[in-house]
Parts: C-alpha cells; structure tokens; sequence
C-alpha cells in the first residue's frame, strides 16, 4: 500500500505572529518556520502504517518555495521513503495546492492520501476536502483513530459532540486531528542523514499547470483585545451580573 502525504511549512506554531504595519498580511520574514503540526501527524501516522508492515511506501509531497524543502527533509528524518517539491513562489489558495496535490497523485496513484485537518498558518481546512473531490476518492476529516484491512480503511473521526466512525473503500483521503498520534522525536543523526537524501523538485509548468490563486487576501486584523474577567464569588452574584452588567439573561 502506498502513501502520498502533504506537508506544509508554515510559521512555527510557538511564534508569536505580528501584523505588518499596511495590515496587509502577518509579517513572518524572521519567523522561525516549521512543519504544519497536523502534517507531522499525518507523516507520523503514514511511518507507523509502515512499521507495521501495512504500508510499502511513503511518498511526502509540499508545495511552495524552495525553503519548502526544510519540511520534506524532516518528513524523510521521520521516516519517508521519498519526497517531491512542487516549487513555486507563487500566493496561492487551497484550490490552486489541491489542483497540485491532485497531479502529484495521478502520477503516484497512492493507496491512501493523508493531510493535516488544517494549516496553522491560513486555517483554511479545505485542501483535503478540495482534494478528495477532484480525485473523486472518499475522505474522512479530522481523524483520531485509522485502521486498514481488506482495501477498506476505518476512520474514527472529532465531530461536534462526539465521535464518529466511518468506513471507506481505498483509495481513500484522510486528514489528521490532534488526537490521533503524538509525533516522534526526531533525532539530529536521522535529520543529519536526511540532508543527503534527493528531493525530486517540480514545477507546476511540469505537471502541466497555470496555478493562481481565485482568492486574494484584502486585509489582516488582530482580535479586538478583550476586557480582563471577573471572579465571582457566589452563584448568585453570577446570576446577578448576567442580569445586569452583561444583560444576558431576561
Ligand atoms: P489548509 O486547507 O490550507 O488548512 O491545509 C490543509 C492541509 O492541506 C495541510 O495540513 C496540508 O496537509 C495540506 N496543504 C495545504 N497547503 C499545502 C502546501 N502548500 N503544500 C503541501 N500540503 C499542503
């Protein structure tokens, strides 16, 4: 069985982001910058697929500059048999990576996709559902537990309320929850090894391609700053404030 997994190198998620002056974007020029942390997850999951002798191989695929590459090396650190990078430049929206993504897997024709629920950078949460679409494949988001066995994949999945579990025939799009791994440690001499291993570089061009984004980002703002909270001492005095200071209850 094999495995395509996405990774995005995004903003560190222990940076604290700041807003560029024109609020025209968050300014992360100096930013530390790491793998998605949902993409961890995802490479993690795809490993132990393998360790497990259910997967055969591992093919880790980010799109993006060429820094991109900081992230397939630590994937292959991880545990990856091979890694691509759709080079560009390019802003582009989740529509525009997952017509990308969707080249990469008619060449590689995975057994199983997997993708982060979301990037922390953008929070978009709609490359893996964009995805499964276009490949015309099932999905399940948000992924807390997988099993595979008979061509079928079983996913529990975090909803609203609860959990559910579903069953969807290989091939198949699934896209990683908090919950369903704790990414290893990766040690220096693996990442060391990993500095030597090829990474096969594309070009949107090569997959035949003309990417852009449909949507443009206007305008970057902070939350308003919300007022310090009060501890009250009685349920009473609660009650009472939301009567009267917050009005929220009649
Ligand atoms: P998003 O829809 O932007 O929140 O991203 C959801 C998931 O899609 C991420 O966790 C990645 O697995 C994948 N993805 C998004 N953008 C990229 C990218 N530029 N390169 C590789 N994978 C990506």
């Amino acid at each position: 069985m094999k495995i395509l997994v996405a990774v995005k190198r995004t903003v560190d998620p222990n940076v604290k982001v700041r807003i560029k002056a024109d609020g025209s974007d968050v300014d992360i020029g100096a930013a530390k910058m790491s793998m998605n942390p949902f993409d961890e997850i995802a490479v993690e999951e795809a490993v132990r697929l393998k360790e497990t002798g259910v997967a055969t191989e591992i093919v880790a695929v980010s799109v993006g500059p060429a820094a991109s590459q900081d992230s397939l090396r630590h994937a292959l650190a991880m545990g990856v048999d091979r890694a691509i990078l759709i080079d560009t430049t390019q802003v582009l929206d989740s529509l525009a990576v997952a017509k990308l993504l969707r080249a990469v897997a008619e060449r590689e024709k995975p057994d199983l996709l997997l993708l982060g629920k979301q990037a922390i950078d953008d929070d978009a949460a709609q490359t893996g559902p964009m995805l499964a679409a276009l490949l015309h494949v099932g999905q399940a988001v948000a992924a807390s537990k997988i099993q595979i066995q008979d061509k079928q994949i079983t996913v529990i999945r975090e909803v609203d309320g609860g959990q559910e579990t579903l069953t969807l025939p290989l091939p198949a799009l699934v896209t990683t929850d908090l919950r369903l791994n704790e990414p290893r440690y990766v040690k220096l001499p693996n990442l060391m090894l990993a500095r030597k291993k090829p990474v096969e570089t594309l070009t949107p061009a090569e997959l035949g391609l003309e990417v852009a984004a449909r949507v443009i980002k206007l305008k970057v703002a902070e939350p308003p700053s919300r007022k310090a909270g009060v501890v009250v001492k009685t349920v009473d005095e609660l009650i009472d404030r939301l009567r009267n200071e917050a009005k929220v209850l009649p």
